[in-house]
């Protein structure tokens, strides 16, 4: 293991010197980002620097750049803005001024730099790096250097990070901040809901976008908007207003006594002209609403980051430096970006050029052009929002013979974005012109008591940002009483299902598939939407829920750490849920830079302790006083049966002895409640309307079978041992789980998940897909440089 250890530290044969920097606007995880770059290259064996103030920090050099030592980063995770600050710097743009950067760096020795900001500070940074051999030449000439001086520095090494809140970057799906200021918005905007349906007003909320309007479409998603102006999409001059007025009309003939309507600020009509807050305000007020506006402004960058940009931070952090250390003089600069799950690299110029595309197709009013250059996900959720709630106006009703009825029912443990899932699938049945019907209190509700409701418009509208589970959610799976369930699906004659939940889901949807052979009516389509805390259902990388579940870990983890800075000298062992699966031990101990974490994959032994003590002492003899927050173990509920989670406090406390403090926390359920983070709303909806898409395609393809329950029965025959076999090719893709994979999202068979991937004792999947988050977080937290010590 420690040959293993010493040759993971010598990876890379250079050593180099690297810079980290922020520049443009500060956006939250920032820290997280640098933090990461500081430690990856420390423990790469590089010299890492902290340059102060963005480009201006570059231009003065001196102080304002810092050589970073591991403990100067110590609890940057939970810190928001940039603790190394930011600046817009005129000098940068000049020449002379970046020939003065360079001076600055080849006096330090620096010839790699990490830079984390927005498209400017990516141009930046890619004009440097190819002019740097000139600019180089011109210090030699200008004196300054030596040709033997600057021999070494032939070339500079560029890695970007996009660190902005308004998710404007081609190629990339999230960038650093964008998550966290969503986050922000939707709380925001669900304060104002609430003060908004007391007085049967209507609402204008501005949020941040220049020439993007994610932030707005996302909001727009997750707060349940009525209607939403972003830069892409521009509406008809002189004409929006009939539009607008059109829906928000609609939407209160319905019920509704509020209307959410969110503005980008960068958001324009077809004639280029600026559609402000203010200009949609007036049209309601002629439409007679009680219309306030409220623009956010600033507090949306403002804050600690969310758990998805500190995990994003840090991971492309790590990459970054990585990069450095792999790029050579020829390769172009890279960029770090994400597509689903998976970290990326792409050419950084050509990401930014697209970038720019965006908003020259805007100037140039080729709008069709500005929607399609940003990327699939950002499309289809744009379709998807018309489809749920402008274009509720008869325009997407579908022929008779191709309306379903479709069930949904929660199974499990409840966990966040049920009712935002649940939501957004029966308001795309409703404007398609299908029947959702609730299955109450999961499978043993409809066996014991036949309740199943078909939802309306009005019942769903709000359950955007509901925790928990309005139509109940039970433990039970389907096989208790599948006589009962087949019979009831034959009396509303469901042609689809959608089931949300976790493991009991996944086992019930496996029951449904099994028992079509004696129940024919369960030959429809049916998904799985993975919704659980625990992350373990096979075959994917994400569950609804999770998100939300990880922020409240993070935030309750962060104020404990604060609670010891009062004592000081206090380690906090957290036990978290879980299950078999340590998912969310890990991702919490990533993201909160906990020493250690304990899983179900990541045995306890007394040699962990034992470690951990020494890791703790390490950790405890630097702190001067700076830094007085508390330590962190984190220990997954079924990590082991033996050493629990009071033992392992207790012998850190006795071997301690008297040095430092040791408590036990234990959040508990809260884990599994509170309101739907920004992210969870949003991929529910995207998943709700991907399964209602599955469905709708599956029974379009069998139109001859679908709408027929005898012709179900026809779809089997005998095999010569007598069995019931399918007739129909591929009939198992009929019931699949909706997974996330690195950078796809498909629909996985459930037959096949179950016999290839399923530990089903365990209720989990065969792949450990966060076996990184161990390695990087022992990384980051120092572990894996003791050991080497050892
Ligand atoms: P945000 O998305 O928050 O606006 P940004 O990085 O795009 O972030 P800018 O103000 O455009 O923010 O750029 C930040 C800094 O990067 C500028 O102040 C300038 O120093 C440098 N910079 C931007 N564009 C260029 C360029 N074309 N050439 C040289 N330097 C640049």
């Amino acid at each position: 293991a420690i040959n293993l250890l010493k040759s993971s530290l010598n990876a890379y044969k250079t050593k180099k010197k690297i810079a980290v920097m922020t520049s443009g606007g500060d956006s939250p995880g920032m820290n997280a980002a640098v933090r990461a770059v500081v430690r990856t290259g420390l423990h790469y064996g590089c010299d890492v620097y902290a340059v102060y103030e963005g480009y201006e920090g570059l231009l003065r050099g001196g102080d304002l750049l810092k050589k970073m030592s591991w403990e100067d980063v110590r609890g940057w995770l939970s810190e928001g803005g940039t603790l190394i600050g930011t600046a817009r710097c005129m000098g940068f743009r000049q020449r002379e001024g970046r020939k003065q950067a360079a001076g600055n760096l080849i006096t330090e020795g620096i010839d790699a730099l990490v830079v984390c900001g927005g498209d400017g500070s990516l141009t930046g940074a890619d004009l440097f790096r190819s002019e740097w051999p000139s600019l180089v030449q011109e210090l030699v000439k200008d004196g300054k250097f030596t040709a033997e001086q600057v021999a070494p520095y032939r070339n500079l090494t560029i890695v970007g990070l996009v660190g902005s809140i308004d998710n404007d970057m081609s190629g990339t799906d999230s960038t650093i901040g964008a998550y966290s200021a969503l986050e922000r918005i939707c709380e925001m905007v669900d304060y104002i809901d609430a003060t908004a349906k007391s007085h049967s007003r209507a609402f204008v909320v501005e949020v941040m976008g220049r020439h993007c309007g994610w932030l707005a479409l996302m909001a727009g998603i997750a707060t349940g908007a009525d209607y939403i102006f972003i830069p892409e999409r521009a509406v008809p001059h002189g004409k929006w207003q009939d539009e607008l007025k059109e829906v928000c009309q609609r939407h209160r003939a319905k019920g509704r006594r509020n209307n959410t309507i969110i503005v980008a600020e960068g958001a324009l009509d077809d004639q280029l002209n600026p559609v402000t807050a203010n200009d949609v305000k007036d049209a309601l007020i002629d439409l007679g609403l009680d219309t306030k506006v409220t623009i956010l402004g600033h507090v949306q960058r403002g804050g600690t980051a969310v758990a998805h940009d500190r995990w994003l931070a840090t991971l492309q952090g790590v990459d970054a430096v990585r990069a450095v250390l792999e790029n050579t003089p020829d390769t172009p600069s890279p960029l770090i970006g994400i597509l689903e799950n998976k970290i990326i690299r792409m050419p950084l110029m050509e990401s930014v050029a697209l970038t720019k595309s965006v908003a020259d197709a805007i100037e140039s009013k080729d709008f069709d052009k500005a929607i399609s250059l940003r990327d699939t996900e950002f499309i289809e959720l744009y379709e998807n929002f018309l489809s749920t709630t402008v274009k509720d106006d008869g325009s997407e009703l579908l022929p008779e013979n191709e309306r379903l009825n479709v069930g949904i029912v929660h199974v499990g443990a409840p966990s966040a974005a049920l009712n935002a899932a649940t939501r957004s699938a029966a308001l795309y049945c409703l404007s398609h012109g299908h029947k959702p019907y609730a299955i109450m209190n999961g499978f043993s509700g409809l066996i014991q008591t036949g309740k199943v409701k078909e939802l309306s418009w009005l019942d769903v509208e709000n359950w955007h940002n509901l925790g928990g589970s309005e139509i109940g959610t039970n433990r039970s799976v389907a096989a208790e009483d599948m006589g009962t369930i087949a019979y009831y699906f034959q009396k509303f004659k469901f042609d689809g299902l959608i089931i949300l939940g976790g493991f009991e889901g996944f086992k019930s949807l496996k029951q449904l598939r099994d028992a079509r052979v004696d129940h024919p009516i369960f030959n429809i389509p049916m998904t799985l939407i993975p919704a659980t805390i625990s992350n373990n259902v096979p075959g994917t990388e994400y569950s609804l829920g999770v998100d939300t579940c990880l922020n409240s870990l993070v935030n309750y983890t962060d104020d404990i750490k604060q609670s010891a800075s009062a004592t000081r000298k206090r380690v906090f062992v957290v036990e978290v849920q879980g299950g078999h699966s340590g998912y969310i031990a890990s991702f919490t101990g990533l993201v909160t830079g906990a020493v250690s974490v304990y899983t179900p994959e990541n045995k306890i032994d007394l040699e962990s302790i034992k470690e951990d003590l020494s890791l703790l002492k390490e950790n405890f003899r630097h702190d001067k006083g700076e830094n007085r927050n508390g330590k962190i173990l984190i220990r997954n509920e079924q990590a082991s049966s033996v050493y629990s989670t009071q033992l392992i406090a207790n012998i850190i406390s006795e071997q301690s002895r008297g040095k430092f403090g040791v408590r036990t926390a234990l959040p508990g359920h809260a884990q599994q409640g509170g309101v739907p983070s920004s992210k969870d709303r949003v991929v529910a909806s995207r998943f709700a309307v991907k399964c209602m898409k599955f469905i709708e395609n599956w029974n379009k393809n069998n139109q001859a079978t679908a709408k027929d329950s005898d012709a179900r029965v026809l779809r089997f025959k005998f095999n010569s041992q007598g069995e019931k076999v399918p007739t129909v090719e591929h009939e198992d893709d009929s019931a699949a789980v909706i997974c996330v994979n690195g950078s796809h999202v498909s629909f996985k068979p459930i037959a096949r998940l179950w016999e290839k991937e399923t530990i089903v004792e365990l209720r989990k999947g065969q792949e450990v897909h966060w076996k990184e988050f161990t390695k990087i977080s022992d990384m980051l937290s120092g572990r894996l440089k003791l050991r080497a010590e050892v």
